[in-house]
Formats: structure tokens, C-alpha cells, sequence
């Protein structure tokens, strides 16, 4: 045989595209990582994917071309009988990496959070390790000063511990008017409003929102942040969120009881 027909046969399988490579296509994991987190700016740029693009290309021409036979144990087509419906070839997508980098894994943002997005220690261990206030800052709209807020853990989780068990009937499983706006302190200048400082998500102080009862100063998709990394369900209107959001963070408090139903 020709080895020329021969190396083009063999060659044939590895520039296959199956099925799949559709999703691992950089285009579509470009629009998926936007979907995302539309700040990941640097690998998931249009720059970057055309220069990821033309690298494909230059790839495909040098295996058709110039490339030795491949190892035949490292062909990623199990059938190949299977010829190439076009030129795109299956490799390993550059955008994985980063959208695995978004792992659940972080530096916890406070003492009293922990590695994991949206939980808090429970009180076993803050007490067991001498935590028994926490703080967090609070801001003026009007005049931006920034006050920072002590909260006693024991004293204001009895608080909520009193309202739930009490008032949880009645809930139906949405937040009441008093979580949706919350009653907050004024500004000792000018004597506005108070808000909770709440800045990216991973950062955010949900030991301090839940205790201060101010969880309804974040936004819907705050809200939504949590409940996706609690595994919780994250549709539907906002005193729903919020509602699972406070009984989610009372379990984490208090993992065997009494918030569980
Ligand atoms: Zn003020």
C-alpha cells in the first residue's frame, strides 16, 4: 500500500470530531464562561479565543501534513471506521481548566466562614475556638461613613431562633415583611439609613446579614449565589430566597437542631 493513502488513514480518525467536542468547542465554552462570570476577563477574551482558534487551525494543518502516525493507544476516536464530519478535531478544551478554577474552595473570608462559598462555622466550633462576636461594616448612602458592627452569636441567634420556631408556621416558606426590609440603624452624622457594605460574592458576610436580620439587603443574586452553593433551589421571587437563605444559615449554626423539619 501507498504509505502515503496509509498514514492519511490513520490519520483520519484523530482530526474526528465526535459529538461531544461540541460543547468542548472553545466558541461554546467562551459563551458559557460569559454566562458565568462576565469579569474572567483575561483567558475567556475575544482575543484570546482567536488566537486559541488560529492555534487550532495550525494544529490541523500540521497533522495532515507533517505530523508522524499518531500512537494508535492515544486516539481519542473508539471507532475508527468513523471519518471526520469536519475539520474540527477533539482536544482538550483551554477553557476547562479555568472554569474548573471556580472551584467551592476558597480562602475563607472571616474567622467564622469557612474554605466553602456560603457557610458559616457552626456554633460547636466558633465557641470551641474562643469566637463568640462577630463583626462586620455597615455604610451611609448619604455621606459613605462606614461603621463596624459587633454582634454577641449567642444573643442573636437566640433572637432568630425565637422568631423562627414561633412564626415559621405561618412563613408558608417565604421571608416576612421584617426580613424582606430590614428594620436598619441611621447614621449618627446625617442620620440615613445604614446598609450592610456588600461586595463580591465570595466575600460576603452572611454570618453578620443573618444575625443583624439585614440577609434582605442583598441582592437577588446574592441570594441566588447562596442557594446555588448550598445546594439549594434558586428560583423563584426573592422572600422565597430569602426565606431558605435564614433557615439555611440557622442549620449551618446549628446542624442538629432545631431548624431542621
Ligand atoms: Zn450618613
Amino acid at each position: 500500500m501507498d504509505p502515503k493513502r496509509l498514514q492519511l488513514n490513520l490519520w483520519t480518525p484523530s482530526i474526528s470530531s465526535s459529538s461531544s467536542s461540541l460543547e468542548q468547542n472553545p466558541y461554546f465554552s467562551y459563551c458559557h464562561l460569559l454566562s458565568i462570570d462576565h469579569k474572567h476577563h483575561l483567558p475567556s477574551s475575544p482575543s484570546n479565543l482567536n488566537a486559541t482558534k488560529g492555534h487550532h487551525q495550525e494544529f490541523l494543518h500540521l497533522d495532515l501534513t507533517l505530523g508522524p502516525p499518531p500512537d494508535p493507544s492515544s486516539n481519542p476516536n473508539p471507532n475508527p471506521a468513523v471519518a471526520a464530519p469536519t475539520g474540527r478535531r477533539a482536544r482538550a478544551n483551554p477553557f476547562q481548566k479555568l472554569k474548573g478554577g471556580k472551584s467551592e474552595t476558597i480562602t475563607a473570608p472571616y474567622p467564622w466562614a469557612t474554605t466553602r462559598r456560603a457557610r458559616v462555622h457552626d456554633l460547636n466550633y466558633l465557641q470551641s475556638n474562643n469566637i463568640r462576636t462577630i463583626n462586620g461594616q455597615v455604610e451611609c448612602k448619604v455621606c459613605q461613613t462606614v461603621y463596624t458592627i459587633e454582634y454577641d452569636i449567642e444573643e442573636k441567634l437566640k433572637g432568630i431562633k425565637d422568631f423562627v420556631l414561633g412564626n415559621r408556621w405561618r412563613m408558608n416558606d417565604r421571608a416576612p415583611k421584617c426580613w424582606m426590609y430590614p428594620r436598619l440603624d441611621n447614621c449618627k452624622n446625617c442620620g440615613s439609613s445604614l446598609k450592610p457594605v456588600i461586595g463580591k460574592k465570595r466575600d460576603i458576610n452572611w454570618l453578620f446579614l443573618v444575625l443583624g436580620q439585614m440577609l434582605g439587603c442583598c441582592k437577588l443574586s446574592d441570594l441566588k449565589y447562596f442557594c446555588k452553593h448550598t445546594k439549594n433551589h434558586r428560583t423563584g421571587a426573592k422572600n422565597r430566597l430569602l426565606y431558605i437563605a435564614y433557615i439555611e444559615l440557622c442549620k449551618q449554626l446549628c446542624p442538629h437542631g432545631p431548624f431542621h423539619l
